[in-house]
């Protein structure tokens, strides 16, 4: 018999029960599905140290790294302190150090957080402001800054967060971050692997630090960029990707536009048409896509024809948050 402390509540967890049939049990409001590991609906989080290993069965490596597990599955042996929130509810402070323009509609904010973030490169967090409105922002650096973030945030006229962001957010001001979440991520394994990433918009940034860590990790196989636009005003860090390109004989990049003449060192067309062009054989190779969701859903489709692995393709779809939603 254990303790377990859920959210403000204690409660008795019985030996030979699991974390989730205790809360149940207490009438503890916890998301549930199949009881037997296999949904994930009831992840909870150990506050107070690792969980019992069994209950991390099946959860990716970043989750069980944060301490994530699966009430259904847990048998404490300890008493524990959970929270049931779902990773997002996990905020620390930070403040903006900086802030510039990558082209006219795309802002790099640079955060100072309070506590060191323990992210993959490729992930994202929830940022929320004082009034609580709350949107996710891929990471653009690699996991040499700790403390220190920067994103790319593309001005939607009238979005909320990011018209206010590039219009009134001010170096000095401070914001609210969330642990770092998603499954799009770089892991050093597998460095003989090739990798294909392709984003569109603000979809360069979590690619970015995907690129600038499996170079700083000395990855093997050849890394290809793709990043598109409707037109050129779109793209940004041109001269930078290139200039990368000129250090690393592994790394190549390929600037897109879909519309209009393409200036020399410019491929025409939308980045995944032209990936699958010039890569017509993906069988091995592991995908990165961020960005639009309707390319995002296409180049799935097509790189799974073209031979990746479903499992080797790596995705965020960067979702609008509705008008209605905050
Ligand atoms: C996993 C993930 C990662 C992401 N990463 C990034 C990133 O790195 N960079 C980035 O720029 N974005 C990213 N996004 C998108 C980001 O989270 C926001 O959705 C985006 O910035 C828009 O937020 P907003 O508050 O500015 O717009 P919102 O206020 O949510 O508005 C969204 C759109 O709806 C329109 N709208 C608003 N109100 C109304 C209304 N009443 N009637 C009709 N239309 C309306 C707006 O004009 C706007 O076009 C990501 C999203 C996800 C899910």
């Amino acid at each position: 018999m254990h303790k377990i402390s859920v959210n403000d509540r204690e409660i008795v967890c019985e030996s030979g029960e699991t974390v989730l049939e205790a809360c149940l049990r207490e009438k503890i409001d916890i998301p549930y599905g199949c009881r037997q590991g296999a949904c994930q609906s009831c992840m909870v989080r150990s506050l107070q140290g690792a969980p019992p290993l069994a209950a991390q069965d099946g959860l990716k490596e970043v989750l069980r790294h944060q301490n994530h597990f699966l009430a259904c599955l847990c048998y404490p042996q300890q008493d524990m302190a959970i929270s049931i929130n779902p990773p997002a509810e996990f905020f620390t402070e930070a403040t903006v150090i900086e802030k510039s323009l990558l082209n006219a509609e795309t802002l790099q904010l640079t955060l100072q957080c309070k506590e060191s973030m323990d992210y993959y490169a490729g992930q994202f967090v929830n940022l929320k402001r004082a009034d609580g409105l709350t949107r996710s922002y891929s990471i653009a650096n690699n996991r040499l800054h700790a403390n220190k973030l920067s994103f790319h945030i593309r001005r939607l006229a009238g979005g909320r967060f990011s018209e206010w962001a590039h219009q009134e957010l001010n170096v000095g001001d401070k914001l609210e971050v969330s642990d770092p979440q998603g499954l799009c991520y770089y892991l050093p394994t597998s460095q003989e692997n090739n990798l294909l990433l392709i984003g569109t918009g603000s979809g360069l940034a979590p690619l970015a630090g995907i690129v600038s860590e499996a170079l700083h990790h000395g990855h093997k196989g050849a890394i290809h960029l793709f990043h598109g636009s409707r037109e050129m005003d779109g793209l940004y860090w041109i001269a930078e990707m290139q200039e990368l390109a000129g250090q690393y004989p592994n790394f190549h990049y390929t600037p897109c536009i879909s519309r209009g003449d393409a200036p020399d060192g410019v491929a025409r067309g939308r980045a995944n048409d032209v990936a699958m062009t010039l890569l017509p054989s993906l069988k091995g190779w592991r995908l990165y896509l961020c960005g639009h969701p309707d390319m995002v859903h296409q180049t799935k489709r097509q790189a799974f024809l073209h031979g990746a692995a479903l499992q080797d393709i790596h995705a965020d779809a960067f979702h609008v948050a509705s008008a209605t939603l905050d």
